[in-house]
């Protein structure tokens, strides 16, 4: 079939974070396009990861600033926290961005169905019973939270159900190590609920630079966040109960035969896997890794040609501007005129919003050395910020710069502490550009603050 003959020159299945992006860059371009969405137009970062998340996390903030404000002078009679009033706020703004999504596509031409999309055949795509054909395919679906087949795990309740809820839990235990269980502790944390985070090992943020998470660890202990480490779960149940059985507080049963508890709350942050698996890609043989990522070649195309995968679906950076740089630069290679268009996945910033947040680019000490051999220098600072020296509560900021080669380049930086989240956009700019230790030392700081210490480092 000529590309005349088809209905579309792009279908893009899913519209959360990267489809979206990559729909209307094309439209952009001119190209006939269909997207495809089975829920609520933006998908995870919009309705359930990053956008509400960061409205918590604000609120955590705001939490955590009242706190300090006595040690500042002020006067402050705290009543309560209305978690459902900024819970209701938080759904508005979410709704308007759902809205705000439907209007750019009609805007730029892109056609809308809300149903779920399977691939039939090489260039077909199946909504509702009905076949639509295109030149081009991206699939672009996305993960969901994973929740271990073990007796009550239905008990607990994912991120997606974190933000459902109405109310603090008293008491919530968060099941995992990773960003989104630190973030949901931290936020639970700040606003009241007694947090126990259940770790399968015994560090946190076990895929980052080792420094980070062993220093959040400890703030989030001096905050009074308890930490189960070496505790697998085995089983959830009603205190007193079998699991899965009657009302009441919950319990969590380890591997090891440890009772932790009572909860009023479980949630499982342990991972999330691919929506992959109802999307036809075995009869059209797509080549999926273990976990159901799809694979792609470093032009997102799958092993099957003018299908394509962009996104969380793909396993890699599983990160917003990740999903959203691909999908506009694939669509820029396929329609407007950028034949060697990629994605570069090497020195990705990225922002754990944790209390406090860490902000990151490039390798860490580890991978620096596989990469480097012993070629490596490694500058190190730990502080108390100026902001605590006048509060009771005493957060550290600890900060990691990796150089490689005579010359240092830089490779990698590693902050945790107040304002890391804000910092790390512009250093990561430096990285990408190659920049050398001399130059972060020829660079004037900016002071009093906490990320002049990224420029004095000795
Ligand atoms: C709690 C949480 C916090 C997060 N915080 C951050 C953060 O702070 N910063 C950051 O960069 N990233 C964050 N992320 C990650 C970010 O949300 C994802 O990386 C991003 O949404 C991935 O975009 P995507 O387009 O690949 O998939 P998604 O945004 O998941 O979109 C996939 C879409 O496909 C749809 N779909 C699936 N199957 C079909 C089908 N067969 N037919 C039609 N439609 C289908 C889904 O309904 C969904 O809307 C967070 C994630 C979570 C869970």
């Amino acid at each position: 079939m000529g590309t005349r003959d088809m209905d579309y020159d792009l279908i893009v299945i899913g519209g959360g974070s990267g489809g979206l992006a990559c729909a209307q860059r094309a439209a952009e371009y001119g190209a006939r396009t269909l997207l495809v969405e089975s829920a609520r137009l933006g998908g995870t970062c919009v309705n359930v990861g990053c956008v509400p998340k960061k409205i918590m996390w604000n609120t955590a903030q705001v939490a955590a600033a009242l706190h300090d404000a006595p040690d500042y002078g002020f006067d402050v009679s705290l009543a309560r926290h209305d978690w459902s009033l900024i819970k209701r706020k938080r759904d508005a703004y979410v709704a308007r961005l759902n809205d705000i999504y439907a209007a750019n596509l009609e805007k730029r031409g892109v056609k809308l169905l809300r149903a779920r999309g399977k691939l039939v055949a090489a260039q077909t795509v199946q909504v509702e019973g009905r076949n639509y054909t295109a030149t081009h395919i991206v699939i672009a679906t996305g993960g969901q939270p994973t929740i271990p087949d073990i007796p009550g795990a239905a008990l607990g309740i994912s991120s997606d159900g974190f933000f459902e809820l109405n109310s603090p839990p008293a008491g919530v235990a968060i099941i995992g190590g990773g960003y989104i269980a630190v973030e949901l502790a931290g936020i639970f944390s700040a606003l009241g609920s007694h947090t126990t985070m259940v770790l399968r090992h015994d560090r946190l943020l076990r895929s980052f630079e080792p420094m980070l998470g062993e220093n959040l660890m400890t703030t989030l202990r001096d905050e009074g966040v308890e930490i189960a480490i070496n505790a697998v779960p085995a089983s959830i149940q009603r205190q007193g109960l079998a699991a899965g059985q009657g009302s009441g507080p919950l319990e969590i049963t380890t591997a090891g035969g440890r009772k932790l508890g009572p909860f009023d709350a479980v949630i499982w942050a342990v991972g999330r896997r691919a929506n992959s698996a109802q999307l036809g890609c075995d009869a059209l043989r797509i080549l999926r890794d273990a976990d159901g990522h799809i694979r792609t070649d470093k032009y997102q195309e799958t092993n099957v040609t003018g299908i394509y995968a962009i996104g969380d679906v793909t396993g890699r950076a599983q990160l917003t501007p990740v999903a959203i740089a691909a999908g506009r630069r694939l669509s820029d290679r396929l329609f407007g005129g950028m034949k060697e268009r990629l994605l570069d996945y090497e020195n990705i910033p990225t922002v754990v919003f944790s209390h406090p947040p860490i902000g990151t680019v490039g390798l860490t000490e580890t991978e620096a050395r596989e990469r480097y051999g012993a070629d490596l220098k490694v500058y190190s600072t730990g502080f108390v910020p100026m902001y605590h020296s006048m509060t009771t509560r005493k957060p550290r900021t600890a900060m990691k710069l990796i150089t490689t080669g005579s010359d240092e380049r830089v490779v990698g930086i590693h902050v945790i502490g107040a304002g890391a989240d804000e910092m790390m956009q512009g250093f990561a700019v430096a990285v990408r550009m190659g920049a050398r230790k001399r130059d972060f030392d020829d660079t004037v700081a900016i002071h009093p603050s906490s990320a002049e210490e990224l420029v004095t480092m000795r």
